[in-house]
């Protein structure tokens, strides 16, 4: 065997991307024991951290260790009994894994759909919840597999109106798009490292606020020879997950350090990380980097006679749909990308497959060079794939955003 000898890629996909060099470093950091007081400060560390990131005062702010769907895994099953309502609005493909794990905690799961590209009016929300009358309404922030950013700003008011836990799935979002858990009133939140947090996916950093933590705590809470009596006024029934129960995860990160799993030391370093650079640079600095770079994909694509994909106002900055013209083998233009010029650009799911291809530009790779390369060995591909295309167009169109000569297109 070899020693790993990955390709030079440039992740231009709707995640993963590259990581933040220094990311990777503090992943090849050394082991301390969990209870070590170096790593349990780092894990209060971790926390006060990503409490910025989430813009939140929750003292319950803290990592699941697995990929971005263990956070959404444990937020659902930590509070949703069998037989519980809840209210899902369904706008691509992450709706519906929200869905599918609400039905597997045996919930009562009500949807409603907009079609793919779309995005609800809060007032198709309320309407909804008044009807359902749910215990929860999760739903998406932004949905990578369509490229729509749902606005949320509305419905923690709402929610609060009709007592209702208010719980999303920001993981394709945070960082490259407004999120505001407090303002907002979200009462749960999780996200995952690998879009514009620019980490590996392997954490999926949470928050819960202490409504949302009070319905966690009355679940029945028992793990057989290890605690029973924790929680003696416990009512509700157990959690059915023992890796996601957040009641014993909380007991974990807090003050009783109380054992559940080993902490994923490594990933914990990573996300520490990933916080700390977004923190140096500013929230809003990295927001409007996200956003010169979407807008420069966007103008680029666009002036390379392309069309995007979906209702450009409420589009993530961070990822594009592009429709794949007709004449051209969507794949092979991926393939030549990947092989030729060591891009990696997004394919597509369900109803967008084959037709769709999804650009990013997230994290470590919201950059001028990383969008100017792309757009460039775009065009080059879709020239050998036989269109005829402005030299030089989509490029000059990014570099004129750079230069501040644009204004955001939404047509
Ligand atoms: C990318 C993405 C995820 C990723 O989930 P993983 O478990 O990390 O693969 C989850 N939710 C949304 C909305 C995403 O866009």
């Amino acid at each position: 065997m070899q020693p790993l000898t990955l390709p030079p890629r440039l992740l231009m996909g709707p995640g993963p991307i590259n990581c933040y060099p220094q990311v990777l470093s503090a992943m090849s950091t050394q082991l301390v024991g969990q209870y070590d007081p170096t790593m349990t400060s780092y894990m209060n560390e971790v926390m006060a951290l990503y409490r910025q990131v989430f813009k939140t005062q929750n003292q319950q702010t803290f990592l699941v260790d697995g990929t971005s769907r263990a956070g959404i895994e444990a937020a659902l099953v930590s509070c949703l009994e069998p037989g519980d309502k809840v209210l899902i609005p369904i706008f691509g493909r992450f709706g519906h894994l929200l869905a599918e794990i609400a039905e597997r905690a045996d919930a009562q799961v009500h949807t409603i759909e907009v079609p793919w590209g779309e995005v609800f009016d809060p007032q198709q929300i309320e309407d909804a919840i008044k009807r359902v009358q749910p215990k929860v309404l999760a739903i998406v922030q932004g949905d990578t597999s369509t490229t729509m950013l749902q606005p949320l700003e509305e419905l923690g008011a709402i929610c609060r109106a009709h007592d209702v836990l208010f719980y999303t799935d920001a993981t394709a979002s945070i960082a490259g798009n407004p999120f505001e858990t407090d303002l907002w009133q979200v009462d749960a939140v999780s996200v995952g490292l690998q879009k514009c947090l620019g980490g590996p996916s392997g954490s999926a950093p949470i928050s819960m606020s202490g409504r949302f933590v009070d319905v966690v705590r009355k679940r029945h809470h028992v793990e057989a020879g290890i605690r029973d009596s924790h929680h003696q006024d416990a009512q509700g029934q157990r959690i059915r997950s023992n890796y996601f129960d957040l009641s014993m995860i909380m007991d974990y990160w807090g003050e009783e350090r109380l054992n559940h799993h080993t902490e994923a030391a490594t990933m914990l370093f990573g996300s520490r990380q990933c916080a700390i650079e977004l923190l140096r640079e500013g929230q809003d600095a990295v927001l409007k980097r996200h956003q010169m770079a979407g807008n420069a994909m966007l103008q680029g694509i666009q002036a390379m006679g392309l069309r995007p994909y979906g209702d450009l106002k409420h589009k993530m900055s961070n990822v594009v749909g592009v429709y794949i013209p007709e004449s051209v083998n969507g794949e092979q233009v991926r393939h030549d990308l990947l092989n030729l010029f060591n891009i990696e650009i997004g394919t597509s799911f369900g109803p967008l497959k084959g037709k769709v291809w999804r650009i990013g530009t997230m994290g470590y790779n919201a950059r001028q060079d990383a969008v100017l390369h792309t757009l460039q060995s775009l065009e080059t591909a879709l020239r050998r794939a036989g269109l005829v295309l402005p030299a030089g167009a989509g490029v000059d169109a990014a570099m004129a955003v750079y230069a501040g000569a644009t204004e955001t297109r939404h047509d």
